[in-house]
């Protein structure tokens, strides 16, 4: 049986990627009905929301949504879709497989670390009060000195609740795909209350797993630096969500850039598969931007569904096209104006071939 899928194609480059990924998933063997609802600055003049509750209702049903970018505009009060899809879809966890594919230009080689990040509080929260507000005075009295008059303040959220949850999928996601060690990244020697709660919460589900997965944990600035020095070392990291932001960033550079790192946002109910980059504005419309990281998003989302077969397929193809190093977009060549570089519909084309 076919199964049903929501496709949002997203703005900026979303379309064309999505597009893209389309193409190479209908052909990987897997039988997918797309169901596409449109989202995101396309759609705000017509219904007066980037994120209409239709998108939502079609997640809600089909339990599964693949998804390309979408602009978040700067300043000006709108929040991010990408934020209130994962709030509004309870998808509490953001997975991050960052792996190197031979033929990927990168200083690190042999990188293989997923970052599994915290998607539905700390800082990420949105309880924030400008300077001067009422409520920031308040803060700064109950302060007593230790924060100044004119601050604005942003809280940082930790509960127990979403701590053990997201570290409990972290460990899930080891068990199932046979990974070793689960790394704990927070900075409880600061932040004791919050951070401190995420690393007890940690070793008390790390206990239920003793002898099946390995557990440490490491401060995040030293992180940063083990995975810049010794990123064989780690295996799945798990961090509250703005340390989560950052590390998954970082990772997805070690292993080549946003071009080829993908993502998920998973939840008990639904989950939404996506590439870590944004809509690249500038490129729009240019069928230029690499395909890879939605595609890889999309073998994510194969597997997910039960199409480990199918996935293997779609990965296995992306790697022989990769490491020809033929078919392949800009960022992708040694030089980014190489000449021989071809466009995002070529490479899925590529892709596509290569599954045979
Ligand atoms: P971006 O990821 O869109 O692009 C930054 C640069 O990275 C691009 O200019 C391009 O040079 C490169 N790049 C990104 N994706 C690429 C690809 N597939 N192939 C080749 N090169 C690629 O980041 P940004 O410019 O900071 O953000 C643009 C918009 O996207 C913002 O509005 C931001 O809020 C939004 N955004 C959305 C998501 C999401 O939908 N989940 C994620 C991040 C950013």
């Amino acid at each position: 049986m076919a199964h049903i899928v929501t496709l949002i194609p997203g703005d900026g480059v979303g379309p064309e990627l999505s597009e893209a990924a389309r193409r190479v998933l209908d052909a990987s063997g897997a039988e997918i009905e797309w169901e596409v609802q449109q989202a995101g600055q396309n759609v705000m003049a017509a219904e007066g929301t980037p994120l209409p509750e239709r998108v939502l209702a079609s997640i809600r049903r089909n339990k599964v949504g693949l998804k390309g970018p979408i602009t978040t505009p700067r300043g000006g009060g709108i929040r991010s879709v990408n934020v209130a899809l994962r709030k509004a879809l309870d998808l509490y966890a953001c997975l991050r497989p960052c792996k190197h594919y031979p033929g990927v230009r990168t200083r690190f080689e042999g990188v293989d670390v997923v970052v599994v990040r915290e998607n539905t509080e700390d800082l990420y929260a949105g309880v924030e009060f400008e300077e001067g507000s009422a409520e920031a005075r308040q803060i700064v009295s109950l302060a007593e000195g230790r924060i100044r008059e004119d601050a604005a303040i942003s809280i940082k959220p930790i509960s127990r609740f979403a701590s053990e949850r997201i570290v409990d999928f972290a460990f899930r996601y080891a068990v199932e795909n046979g990974r070793r060690k689960v790394t704990a990244v927070a900075k409880d020697n600061i932040m004791k209350a919050t951070d401190g709660l995420f690393y007890r919460a940690a070793r008390d589900v790390a206990k239920q797993y003793e002898g099946q997965v390995e557990y440490d944990e490491w401060l995040v600035d030293a992180m940063c630096m083990q995975l810049v020095q010794k990123p064989e070392l780690y295996d799945v990291l798990v961090l509250p969500n703005l340390y989560g932001d950052i590390l998954s960033d970082l990772c997805a550079g070690l292993v080549g850039g946003l071009g080829v790192a993908p993502g998920a946002n998973i939840g008990d109910e639904c989950a939404v598969f996506e590439a870590i980059h944004g809509s690249a504005p500038k490129y729009t419309g240019q069928n230029k931007v690499n395909p890879t990281a939605l595609i890889l998003s999309g073998a994510l989302m194969l597997r997910h569904l039960g199409e480990g077969q199918a996935a293997g397929r779609v990965e296995q193809a992306v790697s022989a096209v990769i490491a020809e190093g033929k078919s392949v977009t800009y960022d992708l060549k040694p030089s980014r104006d190489d000449p021989t570089a071809v466009g995002t519909r070529e490479m899925a084309e590529a892709i596509v071939a290569a599954m045979g």
